[in-house]
């Protein structure tokens, strides 16, 4: 076993794999349960950073990808994880072989993507491989407050519902400028009256593009925005 192996084995949580299926093309939906109380002070909206590449370390820059936690049933402490394979990454690859039984390595979960409690309204916006996060931050709204989104990708083939469906998001085929096809659709509906706070996840240039749309034409807040970038063209494992 190599240093970096045994020191992962040693230092990181662990999970067993207990159930693996293809939901829809390009999606995994995959089930673990944690060993230990790693989860202890979960909150809705964050993820995980799983080590996909310990088998065969041939680089560090294919060592972890980031994930999120989709579902977790703490009774069980089991979680749900919908991983994508658009990028035919080491992620991709790593998912594609997993199977029941096998041990995963993870830190966290972590970060900060989460819900903004003071909102009464959400809205959601991103593509497949930020979806499960929206799902999962769309169920912790809280039952009283109103929330909506809209993703998109190249076919509605790769659209998947949630694990517990609560409110569906709208989908949107992806064309050349993805971005005025989503403003379009914002301006039609309308934004909803009082505190609202928005959620943009996904690529990069898309996640820039709508921050500065509600900044500059709606007048959203800093705290009224929350983007996180889930990858960028040509860069591995964007965290
Ligand atoms: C906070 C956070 C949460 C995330 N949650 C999830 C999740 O729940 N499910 C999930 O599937 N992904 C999720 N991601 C995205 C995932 O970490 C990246 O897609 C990651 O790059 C995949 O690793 P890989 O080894 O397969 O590909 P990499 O080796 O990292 O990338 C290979 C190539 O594919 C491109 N690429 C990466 N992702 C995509 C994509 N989605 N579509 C098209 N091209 C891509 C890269 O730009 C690069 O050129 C999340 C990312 C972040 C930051």
């Amino acid at each position: 076993m190599s240093i970096i192996k045994t020191i992962i084995n040693k230092t990181c949580h662990s999970a067993v794999v207990i159930h693996k299926e293809q939901i829809t093309p390009s999606t995994y939906h995959v089930r673990i349960k944690i060993n230990g109380n790693s989860f202890k002070n979960y909150i809705p909206g964050q993820q995980l950073r799983i080590f996909v590449g310990i088998e065969n370390i041939i680089s560090l820059n294919d060592l972890v990808r980031t994930y999120s936690i989709w579902n977790y049933d703490e009774f069980r402490n089991e979680a749900d994880l919908a991983i994508c394979t658009f990028s035919n990454g080491q992620g991709a690859k790593w998912v594609k072989n997993l199977e029941p039984g096998n041990i995963i390595y993870f830190r966290g979960p972590e970060g900060k993507f989460t819900i903004n409690p003071d909102a009464d309204n959400h809205l959601f916006f991103g593509d497949i491989s930020s979806l499960a996060h929206l799902y999962e931050l769309n169920r912790h709204t809280g039952l009283s407050k109103t929330a909506s989104g809209i993703v998109y990708s190249s076919s509605k083939t790769h659209y998947f519902d949630d694990i517990y469906p609560k409110r569906n998001f709208g989908f949107i085929t992806a064309s050349d400028n993805i971005t005025d096809d989503i403003i379009a659709e914002i301006t039609w509906n309308g934004i909803p009256k009082g505190n609202t706070t928005v959620y943009i996840a996904g690529e990069t240039a898309f996640c820039v593009t709508l921050h500065n749309y509600f900044k500059k034409e709606h007048n959203f807040s800093a705290k009224q925005i929350k983007t996180k970038p889930f990858w960028h063209p040509d860069k591995k494992g964007l965290e």
